[in-house]
């Protein structure tokens, strides 16, 4: 369909609602962070309300339209890139912070809430909306529950899931359900709001939510260790939660710090290099905390897993501190990362990374992998950085070959082969890794309850039938 006809068929049948044919705009809203695929949508659509959403997912039904739900477009996967002549539906004109209760603490945001708003609006409350990642700047609330986003204190709080107390979704047979309504107990059968946390825009597309805050923490300290080795990571954060309350324990390599260093333009933190680095955030409510954290440096550094270390002294200071960890993933974005968001269980971890360093190093010794991830959850981030004379298509050729290998550890070890980024496009071939043939076959099926027509996000997260 060419746009002029494309053009008078959105004017015609949904007045009112706000959309684009203009190539910028085709292009802009039709990729994610991922650089692997082509966008080629048909049409951008900017919904006001959940009425409008449902007009569009009608509309789509009738005419055989498919639809891409699109946040803040900050994923992983893939899952809001459109490739093939469909309509994406943002979200970000719907960014209201509506009714806030103090005595449920819960309030209700439309589905394009960026994720700092909530983080601010719930500050501005005495509340704490405790999820947080570098990318919650542009990060939509829906995006976040159709992925169910982790991030930096999952290991104290836990993934967004936690923090859904009710939602509106327009289905893909264009039905409204208002899930849960902010309820605390509801014991009257299936949850459909938690099958659609992490349902990436496959069943549904969420247009509103009401979502819990809860007490903020303490005042918090940060510190900054230079580790020995692999296993003493995993000694350090045992003794770590031991002593203190954590918040945090992130981990990054070497290499990860040396283009964050470059791209901030941050000073070394050490005078020496350490091979692994974390960031641990935890309670420091007074002098007995202080005492606490002091001891665990200490005994950290007797044992002598610790190398070196630098304690926050501020909140200025914490800051900084973050900053070596939070600004990896834009510091090696140009290099076209292949990104693997794996989970195996934590005391998996050491395992892993050695049989997985083996064969990076036997297969593929030609590329740069730079290693972060929030350790405390098992969960890894291995970015395979692109060889700056490799095109981008041998590349991913490159990386799906590393992939099958990965992966079949992965699935050794009985961890994720997605652990909070999603399937997409980009995962889809490795689901059976994770999932088996009868979880997949359930998936069809719950897919094609909701979405019968199979408008909503057609192609992504469950494999094509010849992979599984
Ligand atoms: C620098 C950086 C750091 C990151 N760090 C983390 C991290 O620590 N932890 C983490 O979990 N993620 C992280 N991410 C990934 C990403 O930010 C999250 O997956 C985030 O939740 C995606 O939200 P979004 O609004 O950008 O969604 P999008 O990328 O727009 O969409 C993601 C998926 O959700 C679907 N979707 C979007 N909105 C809706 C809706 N309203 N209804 C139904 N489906 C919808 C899309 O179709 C797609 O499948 C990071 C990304 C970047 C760029």
């Amino acid at each position: 369909m060419s746009a002029a006809d494309t053009h008078s068929l959105l004017q015609k049948n949904l007045p009112g609602v706000d959309f684009s044919t203009d190539e910028h705009a085709l292009q802009h809203y039709g990729r994610d962070w991922t650089r692997f695929h082509t966008p080629r949508p048909e049409a951008v659509l900017w919904p006001r309300s959940t009425g409008q959403v449902q007009q569009i997912v009608r509309l789509a039904n009738k005419l055989g339209k498919s639809l891409v739900p699109s946040g803040g477009r900050t994923g992983y996967s893939a899952g809001a890139v459109a490739t093939r002549g469909e309509w994406v539906v943002t979200l970000e004109k719907m960014r209201a912070i509506g009714e806030f209760d103090p005595i449920d603490r819960q309030v209700e945001v439309e589905a394009g809430v960026i994720t700092e708003q909530l983080q601010e609006f719930a500050r501005q409350q005495g509340l704490f909306y405790p999820v947080d990642f570098a990318s919650a700047g542009s990060s939509q609330i829906g995006g976040n529950i159709a992925t169910n986003a982790g991030g930096i204190r999952v290991l104290r709080y836990g993934m967004t899931r936690e923090y859904v107390a009710g939602l509106t979704v327009v289905t893909g047979a264009g039905e409204i359900l208002h899930l849960n309504n902010g309820l605390v107990k509801n014991a009257t059968g299936l949850d459909l709001r938690h099958l659609m946390v992490g349902s990436e825009g496959v069943l549904g597309i969420i247009t509103e939510a009401r979502m819990r805050l809860i007490d903020p923490p303490p005042p918090q300290s940060v510190m900054l260790l230079a580790l020995s080795s692999l296993d003493a990571v995993m000694r350090v954060f045992a003794l770590a939660r031991a002593r203190v309350k954590l918040s945090s324990f992130e981990l990054f390599s070497h290499k990860a710090l040396t283009h964050v260093r470059s791209q901030r333009e941050l000073p070394a933190p050490f005078e020496a290099n350490s091979p692994w680095y974390v960031v641990l955030e935890f309670d420091n409510a007074g002098p007995a905390d202080e005492e606490a954290a002091l001891a665990f440096f200490e005994a950290g550094m007797e044992a002598g897993d610790i190398e070196d270390g630098i304690f926050s002294q501020s909140v200025e200071q914490a800051r900084q501190l973050w900053q070596y960890r939070e600004g990896i993933s834009e510091s090696i974005a140009h290099l076209t990362p292949y990104k693997n968001d794996i989970a195996v269980r934590v005391s998996k971890v050491p395992e892993f990374m050695r049989r997985l360093e083996e064969i990076l190093q036997a297969s593929y010794p030609d590329f740069e992998t730079v290693w972060f991830g929030h350790i405390g959850d098992g969960n890894l981030h291995l970015n395979i950085l692109k060889p700056e004379n490799l095109s981008v298509a041998d590349f991913q050729r490159r990386c799906e070959a590393v992939s099958a290998d990965v992966y079949g550890l992965i699935e050794s070890l009985q961890g994720s082969i997605s652990a909070e980024h999603g399937v997409g496009l980009l995962k889809k071939p490795y689901l059976p890794h994770s999932r088996s043939q009868a979880e997949i076959a359930l998936m069809r099926q719950i897919k094609a309850a909701f979405d019968p027509n199979g408008v909503l996000n057609p192609g992504k997260m469950l494999p094509d039938q010849t992979n599984t």
